[in-house]
């Protein structure tokens, strides 16, 4: 089955539900059982790996619902959801990380990632060496007897490197290393990690899967090998997260193919249309044919999404405040994903220490929505004009 129709079909059981078409929201945290034999009975077929209902906090059909679409579209074995994508990276990293090891961590990686790496498993003993998104199979002499995790995200959510995946996972399971991913930017559609090597690949469902920037949550999806090891870490830190938000979390994936495509279009012709402008230094997307990282992209992605960013040519910060400000379409926020354009300002040069980032020519990153394009670029336009009044 094609990715469209699986997206539609996976995780719904309409039979089990009196015909209807969503898993509904179940709320629970007790569960009541008619006799001590179901009760011990439905603990060892969860303890086997069965999905039973034992406890709130362990999931119900509307969880799996989820996490069932979400690991069949990604190809892996199975997936379990957390409160937020952030919460996703942590918990993948802290059930497979003990005190004494070394992680080699991206250096383009998610912000609040490298914080929980330079904090809390700094704090447990776990030493991260950051390296080069751009470093390959030379990924190799950064690995250690010790090393067991090598985190990938690519591409990076500001600078947008591409990363080798199969190259770096080749050398990482030679050594016996797990690999992570964060494949948010691509979703589960336009990247499949468990082709390339991935182990563990991780989500943050807050930007495309849910797509209505009205939701937390994050997923995480192992290999059946990896599965066990993800579970007793993340049960016993009490991960769970709220059926609400997982209902609308699978209510927006069930539209994700036809959200994307338009995305990735949209994002194209807005970025094809910026690189013509004198204002614009350069635009940093992998589907454009002069992006550095383009060949990797084509050789291992699906498709794009609507996620890129421009590098300004060096201005003093009113005219930038000029250009971002006042815009009428693109709203100025954190996150992306959602069905609206966004933009913000970054200087990804003050947290990286395997490379460096120069922000001379400062970093604008644009979400590109669902409006129409002719609008979209209207409103830059407009943003163009009052930047170049303001130098
Ligand atoms: C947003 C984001 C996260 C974190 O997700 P939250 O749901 O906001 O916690 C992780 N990785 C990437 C690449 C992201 O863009």
């Amino acid at each position: 089955m094609k990715d469209e129709t699986k997206i539609v079909i996976a995780g719904r059981h309409p039979d089990e539900n009196f015909g209807i078409v969503n898993a509904p929201v179940y709320h629970a945290s007790t569960i009541l059982y008619s006799s001590l034999a179901e009760l011990e009975e439905r603990h060892r077929d969860r303890a086997k790996g069965e999905k039973v209902v034992t406890y709130g906090r362990m999931g119900t059909p509307t969880t799996w619902s989820l996490e069932d679409a979400v690991a069949e579209l990604e190809g892996g074995y199975r997936t379990q959801v957390f409160p937020s994508g952030l919460a996703a990276c942590a918990h993948a990293l802290q059930a497979f990380l003990k005190t004494g090891d070394h992680i080699l961590m991206t250096d383009n990686v998610y912000g609040p990632t490298r914080a929980f790496c330079d904090t809390v498993l700094k704090r447990f003993g776990v030493e991260t060496t950051y390296y080069d998104p751009l470093v390959g199979a030379g990924i190799a002499e950064l690995m250690r007897p010790e090393t067991r995790v090598v985190f990938t995200e690519s591409p990076g959510s500001q600078t947008f490197e591409m990363s080798d995946i199969p190259a770096i996972a080749e050398v990482a399971h030679k050594k016996g290393a797990v690999v992570m991913m964060d494949n948010t930017w691509a979703s589960p559609l336009y990247y499949k990690p468990f082709e390339h090597g991935v182990d563990v690949s991780i989500q943050a469902g807050t930007k495309y899967i849910v797509g209505h920037s009205d939701v937390m949550l994050g997923t995480v999806t192992t290999t059946q090998e990896h599965w066990a090891t993800l579970q007793a870490g993340a049960n016993l830190t009490g991960q769970t997260a709220g059926p609400d938000d997982v209902y609308l979390a699978q209510r927006g994936l069930r539209t994700l193919s036809v959200r994307l495509k338009q995305h990735m279009e949209n994002g194209i012709r807005v970025a094809e249309w910026l690189k013509g402008r004198p204002e614009v230094h350069s635009v940093l997307h992998p589907a454009l044919s002069d992006h550095p990282g383009h060949d990797l992209w084509k050789r291992d992605f699906l498709g794009a999404s609507g996620l890129f960013s421009i590098q300004l040519k060096a201005l003093p910060k009113p005219a930038l405040a000029a250009f971002m400000d006042n815009l009428e379409l693109f709203g100025m926020g954190y996150s992306w994903g959602g069905y609206e354009s966004l933009i913000i300002y970054a200087d990804p040069s003050s947290h990286r220490t395997a490379t460096s980032w120069d922000n001379t020519n400062p970093l604008v990153r644009l979400h590109i929505g669902l409006e129409s394009t002719d609008d979209l670029i209207a409103d830059l336009e407009n943003g163009f004009a009052r930047l170049n009044k303001a130098l």
